[in-house]
C-alpha cells in the first residue's frame, strides 16, 4: 500500500513539476501551516518532496541551529493511552522507509549538520518496511560526519533489550533516554492504558543503566489523573526517589476533549492536583540537582555549538547526556566534539573547562 502511494506521488510530481506540496488526509488540519512554510521556504519543501519523502510521513525537518536538525521519522500512534488525543488526530503509525531516513540524514550531514534528533510520537515503535528502530539507529551511526543521534519520544513497551544493546554499542547515540512514566501506580497505569506495570518499567531502566552506566534518564509525569488517590500519588513520589531521574516534565491532568479519558470524571480537585504537582516538582528538583553535582570534576565529550552565556568568549556546549555547558572556547571550535571538565552548576547549566584537542566528528 505504501509503495503504491509513493508511485502515485512520483507520477504527480513528474506531471506537475511546479508542485511544491502534496498533502494527504492525515495532514489536512495542518494545511494553513504547511502553505505558510512553502511560502517561506519553497526551496526546501520542494527538494524534500522531490527526494520522495512525503509530508504524509512527516512534518517538516527543522534546523535548530546550523549543526542540529530535527528529523521526523514516523507519525501517528497505535497505542491507546486514554488521556491522549494523538491516535485520533494523527491516526495509526506510519514510518518513513529506512532508506529515506538514511538519505535525508546523509543530506543533512552534507549540509553541515552534526547532530540529529529523530522525532516521532512513538519513535521507538518505528517500523520502516521491516527495519525496526534499533536497526535504523545502527544504520544511521554509519554516516560519516554525523556526531550524535538522539530521539524522542519513547514508549516503555518498545524500550527493548535490542535497543539498549544498540545504544551500548554505539557511542554516537545520545546518552539521554527519555522514557515517560506518567504514574508509578499500577492502578493508574491501567486506567491510562499504558500497557505495562510499574515493575516492568523499572526493570527496563535498571537493565539500561546496567548496560550504559553513564545514561541520563528523564521522564514525563501526569499528576491528578481521574481517580488518583493519595496512595497512587505516594507511589509516584516513591518511584522518583528510587529511580532518581535527571529531569522530569510534570503535568497536572486536565481533560482533553475527544479522548477516552474525557468520559471519566476529572475528579481530583484542582487544589489537590496543585499540591501533588508541587510535591513532585520539589522532590524532582532536589534529585536532579544532586545528580548534576555528582558530575562535578568529570571529563565528558561535549559538542561545541555556538557563542552564548553571560560572559564574553563563552560557547554553548552539549554533553552526550544533552546537558548544557558554558565554556570558554574559540568560536572556530563550533561544530566540534571536545573533552570538557564539568566544574560548576548554575540552575541547570554547567560551567566547564575544555581540556583537550577535538575528538570524534569534526566540522
Ligand atoms: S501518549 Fe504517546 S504512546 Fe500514548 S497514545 Fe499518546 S502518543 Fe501514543
Amino acid at each position: 500500500m505504501g509503495c503504491m502511494v509513493e508511485e502515485h506521488r512520483e507520477k504527480l510530481f513528474k506531471r506537475f513539476p511546479q508542485l511544491d506540496l502534496m498533502v494527504g488526509t492525515r495532514n489536512l488540519r495542518d494545511l494553513p501551516r504547511l502553505i505558510d512554510e512553502v511560502r517561506q521556504n519553497r526551496t526546501q519543501v520542494s527538494k524534500i518532496q522531490r527526494d520522495g519523502i512525503s509530508i504524509e510521513y512527516t512534518d517538516m525537518i527543522k534546523r535548530k541551529t546550523r549543526d542540529h536538525a530535527w528529523l521526523p521519522i514516523m507519525t501517528g500512534c497505535d497505542k491507546v493511552c486514554t488521556y491522549c488525543i494523538v491516535p485520533t488526530t494523527r491516526g495509526s503509525e506510519v514510518s518513513m522507509p529506512a532508506r529515506d531516513v538514511y538519505r535525508e540524514a546523509s543530506r543533512l550531514v552534507d549540509e553541515g549538520v552534526r547532530r540529529i534528533m529523530l522525532l516521532g510520537q512513538n519513535v521507538n515503535s518505528y517500523n520502516g518496511i521491516g527495519t525496526r528502530f534499533p536497526q535504523l539507529l545502527e544504520m544511521l551511526c554509519e554516516i560519516e560526519g554525523l556526531g550524535r543521534i538522539s530521539f524522542t519520544t519513547s514508549h516503555p513497551q518498545d524500550a527493548t533489550e535490542d535497543l539498549f544493546q544498540v545504544i551500548k554499542r554505539n557511542s554516537k547515540i545520545s546518552r539521554r533516554f527519555h522514557l515517560p512514566l506518567q504514574s508509578a501506580s499500577d492502578r493508574m497505569l491501567k486506567r491510562m492504558k499504558r500497557l505495562h506495570r510499574f515493575s516492568e518499567y523499572q526493570e527496563k531502566l535498571e537493565r539500561l543503566r546496567q548496560l550504559v552506566p553513564d545514561i541520563s534518564i528523564t521522564t514525563d509525569i501526569i499528576t491528578g489523573f481521574s481517580g488518583e488517590t493519595d496512595d497512587d500519588h505516594n507511589q509516584t513520589m516513591k518511584a522518583l526517589r528510587a529511580i532518581r531521574y535527571d529531569g522530569a516534565y510534570i503535568f497536572k491532568y486536565s481533560i482533553r476533549p475527544g479522548t477516552p479519558a474525557a468520559k471519566l470524571s476529572d475528579n481530583v480537585p484542582e487544589e489537590v492536583k496543585a499540591e501533588r504537582h508541587a510535591q513532585l516538582f520539589e522532590l524532582q528538583k532536589k534529585i536532579a540537582g544532586e545528580n548534576s553535582k555528582a558530575w562535578f570534576g568529570r571529563v565528558v565529550d561535549a559538542f561545541v555549538e555556538q557563542p552564548g552565556g553571560r560572559e564574553p568568549g563563552q560557547m554553548i556546549c552539549w554533553t552526550n547526556q544533552e546537558k548544557k555547558v558554558l565554556a570558554q572556547a574559540d568560536p572556530s571550535m563550533a561544530g566540534r566534539f571536545l573533552k570538557i571538565r564539568l566544574e560548576s552548576l548554575r540552575h541547570e547549566t554547567f560551567g566547564g573547562v575544555i581540556v583537550n584537542a577535538p575528538v570524534g566528528a569534526t566540522s
